[in-house]
């Protein structure tokens, strides 16, 4: 069995001053999305713009577009700060703690 990678690296935008960091890339894994949509927003009337997927437990929350702001709080009340976009054809991250967008590579 091959281990899948889950390398991130910082996002580095064109022309920024400053170095962007994330000290905690070291804890992303290859995790599976564990739902089809936001498991906080699936009552009846919920919506979200865009999903998140947590890197360390798979855990699926609304984007910060979204009225909930799930993948926030999923933050907020576990200390998980990395997410990955569910979007189909985008492969971003996103560090809550530090404010800075992630690659893979
Ligand atoms: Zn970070
Ligand atoms: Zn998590
Ligand atoms: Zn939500």
């Amino acid at each position: 069995m091959s281990e899948e990678s889950a390398t991130w690296r910082v996002t580095q935008p064109p022309g920024a001053a400053r170095k962007r960091t994330c000290r905690h890339l070291e804890r992303a894994r290859p995790v599976t999305a564990v739902a089809e949509g936001c498991s906080r927003c699936l009552a009846p009337g919920g919506s979200w713009v865009n999903l998140l997927a947590c890197l360390e437990c798979g855990a699926v929350g609304c984007c910060d577009s979204s009225p909930g702001r799930h993948a926030y709080e999923h933050f907020a009340v576990t200390g998980h700060p990395l997410a990955r976009t569910l979007k189909a054809g985008e492969a971003w991250g996103w560090c809550y703690a530090d404010a800075v967008f992630l690659e893979q590579g």
